[in-house]
C-alpha cells in the first residue's frame, strides 16, 4: 500500500495482507463485541465494538483515503451518517438545502426543523442569487446533493464551496450517487463527505450503511467521539461486506456508466419518452459542470413517459430484467417510481417545484448485458408508445 498512488489500487488493495495474527490475504472479520485488556489500567486500540473495532477500521481508513479526506465514521445506515453530521450544527443553527434532496434528507431536515432544533431553508443551489442570499444569513452548513434524485441536476460544489468560505460557511456533499470514483467534494474544497455505502460503494444490495469522511482531523474526532455516545457506529459485519463491495467499485461503476450512456441515447430517441435526464447527454442543462467537476457521468437516469402515470403502469408491469424497487447502485438494474416510491412523503406541490411528475422513472443501471437491457426496454416501450 506504500506504493498505491491511484485511487483505484487504494480500492482493491488498502488493508490486503496487513492481518498480523495469521497473515489472512482478506482483512479478517472481527464480529467480537469486546476484547481481553492485556494489562490491568491500561488503555488500548480495541477495547469495545461501539468504540471501535478492527473490521470498521479498515473500511474507514479505506473510505477516507478514497475521499482525500483525514478520516471517516462508519455509520449503521446513511440516514444515520446525515443525522450524525447535523449533530455539529449548534442548536437552532441554520442549513441550506437543495429543494430537491433526497426524501429521507428533506423529511429529517423538515422534522428537525419542526421540532425547533435547528433552522432549514430549501433553495434551487444552481439560482446563484437564491444561493448568494442563503449564504448571508450566515447559516451553519451548506448542504449539497449533486447529481440531485432524481432529475440529476449538478450543482457547481467549487462556486458553493467558494461563496460559503466567504462567511466561514462549512460545506458537506452527499456523494451517494456517484461514489468516490467518479467524483471527489473533499479536493473542491468540501468539508464533509456523506455516503450511504447502502448504493455504490457496497453496490451488491445486501447491505444498508453510511459514512462521513471530513477533510479536518478534529471534525473527524468530533463526529468518532458523538457517534461513539449515541452509538451510531456501523456493524462488523455490514462493514466487512462493503469494504468487500469497494474492491470492485471502479470496475462496476465504469461498466455500468458505459451502458447508463447508451440507454440515455436509445431512450432519447424513443417516441414514448418525452424526456431524458442524464448528464452525460450534452442537451443535459448541467452538461457542462458535470463535465468539469465529475469523473464520469454516472450510472444513475430518469426519463418521463409521454403518456404519464397511465403509460407507467403497463410500462413497470411488462419489465423482465429491470425490477422496480427503490435503492441503487447495485449490480442490477432497477427502475422507481419518484412519485409513488422514492419522493411520495413530499407534498404534491413540493414535486412539483422539485419537477418531478407523474410520469417520472428513475433508472440505475446495472451490470446486466447492454443488449438484454435494451431489448428489456424495447419490449415493454412497444407496448405505450
Ligand atoms: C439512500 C440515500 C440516502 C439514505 O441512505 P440509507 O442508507 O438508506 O439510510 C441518503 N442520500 C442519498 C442520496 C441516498 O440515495
Amino acid at each position: 500500500m506504500a506504493r498505491a498512488k491511484s485511487y483505484r489500487t487504494i480500492a482493491v488493495a488498502n488493508g490486503i495482507a496487513a492481518d498480523k495474527a495469521f497473515g489472512a490475504v482478506t482483512p479478517p472479520l472481527y464480529l467480537s463485541s469486546n476484547f481481553a485488556f492485556s494489562k490491568f489500567e491500561q488503555s488500548q486500540d480495541y477495547e469495545y465494538s461501539r468504540t471501535s473495532n478492527p473490521t470498521r477500521d479498515v473500511l474507514a481508513d479505506t473510505l477516507a483515503k478514497l475521499e482525500g479526506g483525514s478520516g471517516a465514521v462508519v455509520t449503521p445506515t446513511g440516514m444515520s451518517a446525515i443525522h450524525l453530521l447535523l449533530s455539529r450544527v449548534p442548536a437552532g443553527g441554520l442549513v441550506i438545502a437543495p429543494y430537491d434532496c433526497y426524501g429521507g434528507t428533506y423529511r429529517l431536515l423538515a422534522a428537525l426543523k419542526e421540532r425547533h432544533q435547528l433552522d432549514v431553508v430549501f433553495i434551487d443551489q444552481s439560482d446563484s442569487a437564491a444561493l448568494t442570499s442563503a449564504i448571508q444569513r450566515e447559516p451553519s452548513l451548506v448542504w449539497v446533493e449533486t447529481p440531485s434524485n432524481p432529475l440529476m441536476r449538478v450543482v457547481d460544489i467549487r462556486g458553493i464551496v467558494e461563496l460559503a468560505g466567504g462567511w466561514n460557511v462549512k460545506v458537506a456533499v452527499d456523494n451517494t450517487f456517484l461514489s468516490p470514483a467518479l467524483q471527489q467534494p473533499l479536493g473542491l474544497g468540501a468539508d464533509y463527505v456523506v455516503h450511504s455505502t447502502t448504493k455504490y460503494l457496497n453496490g451488491h444490495s445486501d447491505v444498508v450503511g453510511g459514512a462521513i469522511v471530513a477533510s479536518d482531523p478534529s471534525e473527524v474526532e468530533a463526529l468518532r467521539s458523538w457517534a461513539n455516545i449515541t452509538g451510531a457506529t456501523g456493524s462488523p459485519f455490514d462493514s466487512y461486506l462493503t469494504l468487500r463491495g469497494i474492491r470492485t467499485l471502479f470496475a462496476r461503476v465504469e461498466r455500468q456508466q458505459s451502458t447508463a450512456l447508451v440507454i440515455a441515447d436509445f431512450l432519447l430517441q424513443h417516441p414514448a419518452v418525452s424526456a431524458v435526464h442524464y448528464p452525460g447527454l450534452p442537451s443535459h442543462p448541467t452538461h457542462g459542470i458535470a463535465a468539469r467537476q465529475q469523473r464520469g457521468w454516472g450510472a444513475m437516469l430518469s426519463f418521463e413517459l409521454k403518456g404519464g402515470i397511465e403509460a407507467v403502469r403497463p410500462f413497470v408491469a411488462s419489465l423482465g430484467i429491470f425490477t422496480l424497487a427503490e435503492s441503487l447502485g447495485g449490480v442490477e438494474s432497477l427502475v422507481a417510481h419518484p412519485s409513488t416510491m422514492t419522493h411520495a412523503g413530499m407534498s404534491v406541490e413540493t414535486r412539483r417545484l422539485a419537477g418531478i411528475t407523474d410520469g417520472l422513472l428513475r433508472m440505475s443501471v446495472g451490470l446486466e448485458a447492454e443488449e438484454d437491457l435494451i431489448d428489456d426496454l424495447t419490449q415493454s416501450l412497444s407496448l405505450i408508445a
